[in-house]
């Protein structure tokens, strides 16, 4: 009768089974399951394993880039992604709003304001090692054993990994094995791309000013970093080998491209390098081609940041031994998150195919642990991830683009609601409203089941997570519309989309408030 309970008490009875079960046999391995990456994905894992009464070992180690860049515990997210690129974006935002309180009244008397680089790194950094210490507290408190070395498999249940110390090296054995590795940024091959190139790895502690710099690649990375750069005062140019954020939708990619133009930010369309060389002045000169006029050109920058994706860190982990299937460089897993290897698992960016994003990472990492030792049966939903480029104005999606929604239902299922907008704190500074633009991706028939939603404006990631609740519980174009705004925000004009493309009809509003 117990085990009918529904939910998390259901969970909660499984893990005291799992306890008690635990306690009163002799373990025949060293650990009911050991981690391999201490990022987002294993770090979820680990300790909610350890929450399900566990005994959980997890190995975390970073390689230093070529240009000797390092950082601790956390992985990605914490240290070279998520948190130091979002205080960048911030801090280029605060440039542009000191510009807007001179408009608002503000007596700011320094007209040549500049940030201070080394200072602004300095503060991201003093911040990141704090996320570090807390993450190691929070281990030692939940119990989760941690080894700051790499690991690698000898067998299916065995790792072998070098303790810090430099003794030699040591085994542990474990009922199962969580692959959560992450990746790393792929440098291109060409002369002079590790030696002279940097990447996001290196930028968020590059002990000087960036200058001039070259973003190869025009994916989110390439995107997000020249914008934070343009924001505090650098002068990037972005190299697009095709087109701006490939997989997303193109109409709203190229509004963003042409938003980052209008800043004053460069392309190099249809571009790829061919060769990076030192300078005598210290300057470095960067050799590419156009693949569609089939030129060759050549320009100085200061800094070269590769932004061209990243690679999965299988390489020193010898799943050979343990004979589990890659495809590229990720890991193939199945639903439920297995390997080819019934107890070796694999989330987070090491995974082939998956969105390579920090909720997601955390939501499988601890549900696939609920699932190992607390009797829960819920995969994780990868479908409908809300997320955000974090450019000055950002853009944020959740569901299909345009395209996607065509392809799979046909235009002439396809209603498209759309509309510019202008935000209200615009007005006084006058900043472009060129950009402020969104849009409901949804079915023609019925209440109109909203497919996707696509806003760019101000704080897109924070206007959008609602409504990912809200379109992963069926939200309706009809429900939308009766939803009361809150006013003035921009959120609200969601609920004020009244013009479909299919009309013609000028989606640009005639005032903030009709
Ligand atoms: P990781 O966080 O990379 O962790 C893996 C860890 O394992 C690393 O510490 C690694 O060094 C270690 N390791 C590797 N091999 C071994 C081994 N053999 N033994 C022991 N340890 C090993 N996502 C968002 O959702 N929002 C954002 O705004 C965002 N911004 C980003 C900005 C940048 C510049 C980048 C690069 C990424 C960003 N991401 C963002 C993506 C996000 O950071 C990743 O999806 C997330 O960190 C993946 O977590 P993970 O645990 O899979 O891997
Ligand atoms: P992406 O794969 O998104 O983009 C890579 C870019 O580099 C593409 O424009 C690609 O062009 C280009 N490229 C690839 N190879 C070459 C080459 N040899 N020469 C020139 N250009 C090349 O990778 P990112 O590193 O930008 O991002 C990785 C992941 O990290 C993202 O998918 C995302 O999930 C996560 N992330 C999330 C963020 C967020 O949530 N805000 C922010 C940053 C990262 P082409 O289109 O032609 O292949």
């Amino acid at each position: 009768m117990l085990l009918q309970t529904s939910g998390p008490s259901r969970t909660r009875i499984f893990s005291l089974l799992h306890q008690c079960r635990l306690a009163s046999s002799k373990p025949r391995f060293d650990y009911d399951l050991v981690v391999l990456g201490g990022g987002s994905a294993g770090l979820a894992c680990a300790k909610e394993a350890v929450d399900c009464g566990a005994r959980v070992l997890c190995f975390d180690y970073v390689k230093p880039t070529p240009v000797g860049t390092k950082w601790g515990l956390g992985g990605t997210c914490v240290n070279v992604g998520c948190i130091p690129k979002k205080l960048m974006h911030q801090a280029s935002l605060l440039g542009e709003a000191v510009h807007e309180a001179v408009a608002y009244g503000w007596n700011v008397n320094d007209k040549n304001i500049r940030p201070d680089w080394c200072k602004l790194v300095r503060s991201v950094q003093n911040h990141i090692k704090s996320v570090n210490w807390v993450t190691r507290v929070d281990l030692r408190d939940k119990k989760v054993e941690y080894v700051n070395s790499m690991g690698a498999f000898v067998d299916g249940h065995t790792i072998e990994y070098v303790p810090k110390s430099g003794q030699a090296k040591s085994r542990v054995t474990a009922k199962n094995v969580v692959v959560a590795v992450g990746g790393r940024p792929r440098y291109p091959s060409i002369p002079g791309a590790t030696e002279f190139g940097i990447t996001s790895d290196d930028i968020f502690s590059y002990d000087r000013e960036p200058g001039r710099t070259l973003v190869v690649g025009a994916g989110y990375v390439g995107l997000e970093c020249a914008c934070f750069l343009k924001g505090l005062g650098y002068d990037p140019t972005v190299m697009v080998r095709s087109i701006v954020l490939r997989g997303f939708d193109r109409q709203m990619s190229e509004l963003l491209a042409a938003m980052m133009s209008e800043r004053g930010i460069s392309f190099l369309e249809t571009t790829i390098p061919s060769s990076v060389e030192r300078q005598s002045d210290g300057r470095l000169l960067v050799r590419f081609r156009n693949t569609t006029t089939q030129t060759d050109g050549s320009d100085v920058f200061d800094t070269v940041l590769w932004a061209i994706g990243r690679r999965g860190l299988i390489e020193d982990l010898n799943l050979e031994a343990a004979g589990v299937k890659t495809q590229n460089d990720k890991i193939v897993v199945d639903r439920s998150e297995a390997t080819n290897v019934p107890h070796i698992f694999a989330v987070g960016d090491i995974v082939y195919g998956r969105p390579e994003l920090t909720p997601v990472a955390i939501l499988a990492g601890r549900l696939l642990a609920r699932r190992l030792f607390a009797g829960s049966t819920q995969l994780m939903d990868y479908a409908d991830v809300a997320t955000t480029v974090f450019t000055p104005l950002e853009y944020a999606c959740v569901g299909m683009s345009e395209e996607t929604a065509i392809e799979k239902h046909g235009a002439d299922n396809i209603e498209v609601f759309h509309g510019y907008y202008k935000p209200t704190e615009f007005f006084i500074p006058q900043k472009s409203v060129r950009f402020c633009y969104l849009k409901a991706v949804a079915e023609i028939a019925g209440d109109q089941k909203i497919l996707g939603l696509h806003y760019m404006g101000p704080v897109a990631g924070e206007v959008i997570q609602g409504f990912a609740a809200a379109l992963k519980s069926g939200l309706t174009v009809k429900t939308l519309l009766n939803t009361v705004g809150i006013h003035p925000t921009t959120a609200e004009e969601f609920t004020r989309l009244s013009i479909t493309k299919r009309s013609g009809r000028d989606p640009t509003p005639a005032s903030c408030c009709s």
